[in-house]
């Protein structure tokens, strides 16, 4: 392996070479790494990055299934494996972050300060060198659900991308430090939530579409798009400074809000104005603040408060419920979408460059 300041490089490894346990892989890398594998054609790159959170291995063990049988790539392929310390530090694959550190997510944007700062640079300097085709990052959600995909423009070059793993799209308008918000790289980035950490299916979603996006001579084939679930202008739920939040069957007392522990059930189905969400305390929903793309608080026009529970005042989907607190709280609780939210108004794809 060769070392620059930041980033291991390990060039075409053998099946042979690679540990037999994912654990054990991990160990191996010892630190953020990039695997570069040579394709068929290698005047063409496609990047795929994981592990920006420490907790969120099915990117890792798809990496893995795919290096231990020794597939070839279609083009040059670059792995990047970033967050290594952190899914080391025990108990294995537990912490998004290190303690005392940051979201490494949230980093993809100057000033690039301190030692993840620099991961984070380092990253897009590699990427930009590589001159990719598309760059596909891939996560867990901390909840249970199912597969989606998230970028931050409506483009049919993402489609393409998503439908390698999923039929579900989610255009977003908000931007907190994300890779996939980096625009400047040349090719589309597309964010894959491929479900929970614990769920099997997960881990068969990213190797799937793993090996469809290194196996595929062309990308870009322009899926139709009645064939895509799209989820435009979602809603931030979060929780207000010093607000108390839990998780349980039952309100708790003096909390703010209770929310039902299989919340996360909820994602991608369709909740109506009938169905309550959760359990309100004395502060009522103003402990609550719904952040559209603008970062305004619409939670009037989403949700409503009735006999001490939390309403949707229209009919909804919401995505990325989690059910651990920490996240929630410093996070958020929920995205939501509006159920007529589904427009696509797609940007021009007849320019020279990609966009
Ligand atoms: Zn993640």
């Amino acid at each position: 392996m060769l070392q620059d300041t930041v980033f291991r490089h390990w060039y075409n490894p053998t099946p042979e070479q690679i540990a037999s346990t994912v654990p054990a892989f991990l160990a191996e890398l010892g630190g953020p790494t990039i695997i570069h594998l040579n394709g068929r054609d290698n005047s063409r790159c496609r990047v795929m990055v994981t592990l920006l959170h420490g907790n969120e291995p099915s990117g890792l063990k798809a990496i893995h299934q795919l290096l231990r049988l020794g597939c070839q790539p279609e083009v040059t392929l670059l792995l990047a494996v970033v967050y290594v310390d952190a899914a080391l530090a025990e108990p294995l694959f537990s912490h998004r972050f290190l303690p005392g550190q940051q979201d490494m997510n949230r980093l993809f944007t100057p000033p690039f300060e301190g030692c993840q700062g620099a991961v984070a640079k380092a990253l897009l300097e590699i990427i930009r060198e590589a001159h990719p085709e598309a760059v596909i990052d891939i996560h867990n959600t901390s909840g249970e659900g199912p597969a989606f995909t998230v970028c931050v423009e409506p483009h049919t070059r993402y489609l393409d991308l998503a439908t390698l793993f999923t039929h579900r799209l989610i255009i977003t308008g908000h931007r907190l430090g994300a890779l996939m918000e980096v625009s400047d790289l040349g090719c589309p980035v597309l964010t894959v939530e491929c479900g929970g950490s614990m769920q099997v299916q997960s881990d068969e979603v990213a190797y799937q579409g793993l090996t469809r996006f290194i196996t595929r001579p062309q990308l870009y084939t322009s899926v139709a798009l009645e064939e895509m679930d799209i989820y435009h202008h979602p809603v931030r739920l979060e929780l207000n400074e010093g607000g108390q939040l839990c998780y349980d069957h039952e309100p708790r007392l003096n909390m703010d809000i209770t929310l039902p522990d299989h919340i996360d059930r909820r994602n991608f189905g369709v909740v109506r104005p009938d169905t309550a969400l959760a359990w309100l305390g004395p502060r009522g929903i103003r402990v609550l603040r719904a952040l559209d793309e603008r970062g305004e608080d619409v939670i009037d026009d989403l949700f409503v408060e009735e006999g001490g529970k939390l309403y949707p005042r229209t009919t909804l989907k919401l995505f990325m419920a989690t059910t651990n607190p920490d996240i929630a709280i410093s996070d958020c609780l929920l995205y939501a979408v509006k159920e007529t939210d589904h427009d696509w108004e797609a940007t021009a794809d007849d320019e020279a460059d990609w966009k």
